[in-house]
């Protein structure tokens, strides 16, 4: 057995995934909408030129390369970093219309220093984002959790492992061809569901970095991801295997990586879920 099998083993994670090309379209004709022959609502026209691959750091692309390094790629700030208020106090809500107009270096700054809700009085750091600026695939999750919080990167405890390990099932690592992020940026305190009004002064962060990746497909992982994007309070079971949309990106749903580890049967049909969002990346692109 290969080292990261056996670690993956011991981290309770095997059998690692296994993209099994010949099953992959059979799973998807099960249970997807795009199988069914179901007419898909987004048109190629959705999909975007992008430019060149360059780092979240740079500001005007003259330094854009062909392969990324995806630690100059984790937008964080160190822990301990004197958090400056530029909110008035009693958590206010930020300027909208600024966000929209922020670069990637500018947006950073703004997630890093932000005290529009109660959650930064608790925060190590913010977590911002990871992977390519200029990724065709975004997965959003829903919230820091305490590994997260502590290193500034989205998805680096078990849940983050299992996500890595879907991920490579596909063809795909984090810091190519994805863009990971959260709905909320700062770490609820043990961990608690995120309040209505904390995902309301957090998104337009998120609006903003689905604006500047332009993805071509967003994978909502979870209940609480999936319900913030859509707005909707639907069930999880409800939304799968059909297409949405959150700023004219297709979306699919499927179920979050931390409830996987608990719920190992689910694992096929997350994996269904990830077969249809290939399916759906690969008809947008033609
Ligand atoms: N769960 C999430 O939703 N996001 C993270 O970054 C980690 C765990």
């Amino acid at each position: 057995m290969a080292r990261s099998d056996r670690i993956l083993d011991e981290l309770g994670l095997g059998p690692v995934w296994v993209s099994r090309v010949a099953g992959t379209r059979a799973n998807v004709l099960a249970d997807s909408s795009v199988a069914r022959g179901t007419p898909m609502q987004i048109e190629p026209a959705h999909v975007k030129q992008k430019p060149a691959l360059m780092p979240a750091g740079s500001p005007d692309g003259e330094s854009a390369v062909g392969s990324i390094n995806a630690d100059a790629l984790v937008t964080t700030m160190p822990a301990g970093t004197r958090v400056v208020s530029i909110e008035a106090p009693g958590h206010t809500p930020m300027a909208l219309s600024a966000v929209e107009q922020l670069d990637w270096p500018a947006l950073a700054e703004r997630v890093s220093h932000c005290t529009s809700c109660k959650l930064c009085e608790k925060r190590t750091q913010t977590v911002f984002g990871v992977g390519d600026p200029n990724a065709d695939w975004m997965l959003i999750g829903e919230a820091p959790g305490e590994t997260e919080d502590k290193q500034g990167e989205p998805f680096v405890g078990q849940a983050g492992k299992l996500l890595d390990n879907m991920l490579r099932s596909l063809g795909m690592q984090r810091g190519h061809d994805v863009y990971i992020a959260n709905v909320i940026k700062c770490r609820p305190p043990n961990n608690r569901n995120p309040e209505p009004e904390e995902v309301a002064r957090c998104e337009p962060y998120l609006q903003r970095q689905v604006a500047l990746v332009q993805p071509k497909l967003i994978v909502a992982m979870g209940r609480f991801a999936a319900q913030s994007l859509l707005k909707t309070t639907a069930s999880i079971a409800s939304l799968r295997g059909r297409l949405h949309e959150y700023q004219n990106v297709p979306v699919i749903v499927t179920y979050h990586p931390a409830y996987l580890l608990r719920s190992l049967p689910d694992k096929a049909k997350a994996w269904s879920d990830l077969c249809m969002a290939k399916a759906t990346y690969e008809k947008l692109r033609g």
